[in-house]
């Protein structure tokens, strides 16, 4: 009896009858190891126009290569439904570039400013909707909260800028210089929406920082100027993050150039304007015709 109690057998007497029959065992074929894991094939990507970007697409690739690849450089964005919020910014934001065409020194306000809203506001905002009246208040409201920060002395004029990485460009601008009472300069950017609550992790003001302190030849102070909840707030990259945000931008723009779109797949997927069309892709390289980025 073996342990367990399971009897132990003899081999059966028909085994080496049977045996003699079978003929010689065939060779062992090994097959063959599978290949190492790789990442997705390079996209070779022709550009007609320089290599330049800004920091929202640096943003896009950084959380999905491909669904950046689909939406602009292949022009697959397609265009979401507006809602009359979102019109609202538009009108803000058109009347915002505006100012920045129209800078004067000496006014916040500058000549024609009221003339510049109302166009933008029949263009771009939600004028036939029941309640364009509250949202010309709201959007008044933040155009007034930009024009009061801008009474100050030592402005200067807005300045549109370019960071080298990597064989391109990325564009940034800074939509208000301002040398302050203690000789330093400072550098904001204006935006409508709401200040995330991670400024920090913003590629966009590493960018600003950067592009601005090789434009101006000196340490820049960085301002991020959001509409929305009327907030300025300074912008103090402690050195390790700002290492690691430059390495992401570098790393961005190096990705980009040699074609390499890898999709993240989580928990975006579901609202991406690609779903269904991904992981697929036409055959053939893609031609980049018209700039992408101008120094929003
Ligand atoms: S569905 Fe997901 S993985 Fe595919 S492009 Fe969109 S975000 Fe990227």
């Amino acid at each position: 009896m073996m342990a367990g109690g399971t009897k132990k057998r003899n081999p059966s007497d028909y085994n080496a009858r049977i045996a003699a029959t079978l003929g010689c065992p065939p060779a062992l074929v090994r097959l063959p190891s599978p290949p190492p894991p790789s990442g997705p094939a390079a996209v070779p990507i022709t550009w007609e126009t320089p290599f330049a970007l800004d920091h929202q697409h640096l943003d896009s690739y950084g959380k999905c290569g491909l669904r950046f690849l689909y939406t602009y450089l292949l022009g697959l964005g397609g265009r979401r439904d507006e809602t009359p919020y979102m019109r609202m910014h538009n009108a803000v934001a058109e009347t915002v570039r505006w100012l920045d065409r129209n800078f004067d020194a000496g006014r916040a306000e500058p000549e024609g400013f009221g003339e510049a809203f109302a166009a933008a506001w029949t263009e771009h905002g939600p004028v036939d909707h029941g309640h364009a009246e509250a949202y010309r208040t709201i959007a008044d409201e933040m155009l007034r909260f930009l024009l009061g920060l801008r009474d100050e002395e030592g402005r200067l004029p807005p300045e549109a800028m370019s960071l080298a990485v990597a064989g391109g460009s990325v564009l940034s601008r800074a939509h208000d210089v301002v040398r302050n009472a203690d000789g330093r300069l400072v550098v904001r950017r204006v935006a409508t929406r709401k200040a995330p609550s991670a400024l920090l992790k913003e590629i966009e003001y590493i960018v600003l920082d950067a592009a601005a302190e090789a434009t101006f030849g000196e340490p820049v102070v960085v301002e991020a100027v959001h509409l929305t909840g009327g907030s300025r707030l300074p912008v103090e990259i402690p050195p390790k993050k700002r290492d690691e945000l430059r390495a992401a931008v570098v790393a961005h723009m190096s990705g980009i150039g040699a074609g390499l779109f890898a999709p993240s797949v989580g928990s975006r997927c579901p609202r991406c304007p690609h779903h269904f069309a991904c992981p697929g892709l036409p055959g053939g390289s893609a031609v980049v015709r018209r700039p992408l980025a101008w120094g929003r």
